[in-house]
């Protein structure tokens, strides 16, 4: 792509009440726009991000079993009720609204009971399990505070994933298998190393249930660290009790902040009982669902990720979720000349390049170039024309190389 035909342009100045890192680089770079607080649109390369971070989720939940489906934001008031989750006493964060004829709707902001509720249609017999639907969906809520830009959102982008299965044993069986791919998609965004699967409060159907929180100082949660077991124990449940229970002593932890970028659930039978949600097995008797949920926020991610590697002059993103691998300057005629030719080739070879085309001065496209965090930056200019070669900078070290068409196009395919 060429800069003169991406619309969003770089600012050096943010809403004066964003507050939150990750949202001021990512207005500034011109990848989020905030609509309101704790309301985003996502632009041009920040969509780019967004979708690269939900495509490694997609593939490792279809790895693990998972169906991709897309549920209703819309949800009606009698499903809600039959969970007693309708009432804003017991759910703080609704938004709720009305039909014209005065129905009364809300905005999902979860999925277990439409989702519960669906399957009744295609759950009859114990061959129909286990099965494990999941979806991308936009969730809303009506957050107390969102001051963490896309890491707190009042609407914001979810992966959930519900498990079905037969029975206790099944479900746990699929339970390590879903933590376990959890740790790949980690991994895979380059936040595996800060990362840490933590013990919290588990419901009326398991002792635990399982957060992935991720180190950060601009993380809400606090949560106690065992480095060494690559394990850490949520606040809420820091007891001498579950010391015990996991093997860990109190001078071995330390205490961090963090914020959830997933977690895992044991929901047993209390979404499947309340929504009738029963199969039959080999001998004729009926059950009651056993099932489990397994939440991710991509768009919390993006923020993390954009928050954690920042530095001083800007974004700068992993190589697979960056929105392009390179970004091409060009400075001067025959090094116009030289950014032309290369341009063409890296698109054949199918290297996502940002070109910067724009009748700008040097400094500010290397600024821009650093501020959007794109991996590679290659300047083509009439002082190595003479050489036919390229200058290759780094951004995460800013490490300079000077190469020919050749090495350049191998190194970045
Ligand atoms: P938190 O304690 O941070 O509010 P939660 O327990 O409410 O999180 P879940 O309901 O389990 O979170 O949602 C699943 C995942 O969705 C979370 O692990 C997180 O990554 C993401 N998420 C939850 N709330 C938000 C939000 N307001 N903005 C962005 N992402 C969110
Ligand atoms: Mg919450």
């Amino acid at each position: 792509m060429r800069r003169t035909e991406l619309f969003t342009k770089t600012s050096k100045t943010v809403p004066g009440d964003e507050v939150a890192k990750n949202a001021q680089l990512l207005i500034r770079a011109g990848f989020i726009y905030k609509e309101m607080a704790g309301v985003y649109a996502y632009l041009p390369l920040g969509k780019r991000v967004l979708d690269k971070i939900i495509q490694i989720i997609r593939e490792e939940m279809d790895a693990v079993g998972g169906q991709e489906i897309s549920l209703t934001a819309l949800q009606q008031k009698d499903t809600w009720e039959a969970s007693g989750r309708w009432s804003d006493d017991v759910m703080d964060v609704w938004f709720k609204t009305k039909l014209a004829n005065g129905t009364e709707l809300g905005l999902a902001p979860t999925h277990e009971e439409p989702l519960t509720r669906l399957m009744r249609t295609y759950i009859s017999s114990y061959k129909d399990l286990p099965v494990y639907p999941y979806q991308f969906q936009i969730k809303f809520r009506n957050e107390l505070r969102s001051k963490s830009g896309l890491m707190r959102g009042r609407e914001f982008w979810m992966k959930d994933l519900y498990s079905f299965s037969r029975s206790q044993a099944e479900h746990e069986k699929y339970y390590s298998v879903m933590s376990n791919a959890y740790d790949r998609v980690f991994a895979r965004l380059g936040i595996g190393d800060r990362t840490y699967k933590t013990f919290a409060s588990g419901g009326s159907f398991s002792r635990y249930s399982h957060e992935f929180q991720t180190v950060s100082e601009a993380g809400e949660d606090t949560i106690y660290v065992h480095e060494a077991k690559k394990i850490a124990i949520n606040e809420e449940v820091y007891t001498d009790e579950v010391l015990a229970d996991l093997g860990v002593a109190r001078e071995e932890l330390k205490e961090r902040k963090a914020i959830e970028v997933g977690n895992i659930f044991t929901l047993g039978t209390k979404f499947s009982d309340a929504l009738g949600l029963h199969y039959t097995d080999e001998v004729g008797e009926q059950h009651a669902v056993y099932m489990g949920c397994y939440g991710i926020g991509p768009s919390r991610l993006m923020g993390v990720i954009a928050e954690l590697f920042a530095d001083d002059k800007g974004l700068v993103w992993p190589d697979n979720i960056a929105p392009f691998k390179v970004y091409l300057v060009n400075i001067g005629e025959q090094g116009t000349r030289m950014a032309e030719t290369l341009y063409a080739a890296l698109q054949s070879q199918g290297t996502a390049v940002l070109y910067d085309d724009r009748n700008e001065r040097p400094g500010s496209k290397f600024a821009d170039a650093e501020l959007m965090g794109i991996p590679y930056r290659v300047t083509a200019s009439d002082r190595l024309f003479g050489e036919q070669k390229y200058e290759l900078t780094d951004r995460k070290n800013g490490a300079v190389t000077l190469l020919t068409a050749d090495e350049l196009l191998a190194k970045l395919r």
